[in-house]
């Protein structure tokens, strides 16, 4: 059943935030509504001039960013709903906004492994998915790059990290992840939904470079600004 009406939206060509006609996930007009970053900084995603960019301190390790929307209506509407709400198709047309993005930068080229940040498992079993696998899929689909999943794993079901302070995120984070796949060598990009802090995917970055990730960076739909 649940297969049957996945099939029939993917052959409706209906945007999956209006319900309009479109030949791909979100049509024009929804996408017209969605706000860039502009002149984002490549190392953090923050727009250009950054005071001080969290790639010079020591705890942020991503070589790059890629975070092509600004996390504001009414993109967050669509986050929440991919999230909270069941909506999962919305992760595909989310993803298709993210492929655009990381098909015009050349920081992403070499990349060899996409790595969907992990849920935790009880928050799987609550979701059904995991929303950054939703979002990851057609990205990886579209540029013939690997997915990998099994043997990265969400240790802690964490606390949501926008409530707390920035003491309290790296804390809450602290081995957060755990990485039993052997990456040596390997050009991973990490990607989410939204880049808040940068704390977790950093987090998620130390665990890929202790398996022996050559590099990590970072893709997600959306950056807090
Ligand atoms: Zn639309
Ligand atoms: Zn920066």
């Amino acid at each position: 059943m649940v297969y049957h009406s996945l099939l029939q939206f993917l052959l409706s060509g209906r945007c999956a935030a209006c319900g309009s006609g479109s030949a791909t996930g979100l049509c024009t007009g929804c996408r017209a509504d969605l706000a860039p970053v502009e002149r984002p900084c490549a190392h953090c995603g923050l727009p250009m001039p950054v005071s001080t960019c969290p790639r010079q301190g020591s705890t942020w390790v991503l070589d790059a960013v890629i975070a092509p929307l600004e996390y504001v209506e009414p993109l967050d509407d669509y986050v929440q709903a991919l999230k909270f709400a069941g909506r999962r198709h919305l992760g595909r047309a989310l993803g298709e906004l993210l492929v655009e993005a990381v098909r015009t930068s050349p920081a992403s080229w070499n990349v060899e492994t996409i790595v969907p940040v992990p849920l935790h498992r009880r928050r799987f079993l609550e979701r059904g998915y995991n929303q950054a696998v939703e979002i990851a899929r057609p990205v990886a689909a579209a540029l013939r790059i690997d997915l990998c999943i099994a043997g990265i794993r969400r240790q802690r079901a964490t606390a949501a990290q926008a409530q707390l302070g920035a003491n309290e995120r790296r804390a809450n984070l602290r081995r957060a992840f755990s990485v039993t796949r052997d990456l040596k060598g390997r050009r991973v990009a990490i990607v989410d939904d939204v880049i808040t802090t940068g704390a977790t995917i950093n987090s998620l970055a130390h665990e890929l470079l202790l398996a022996g990730a050559s590099s990590v960076q970072a893709w997600a739909v959306a950056r807090s600004i």
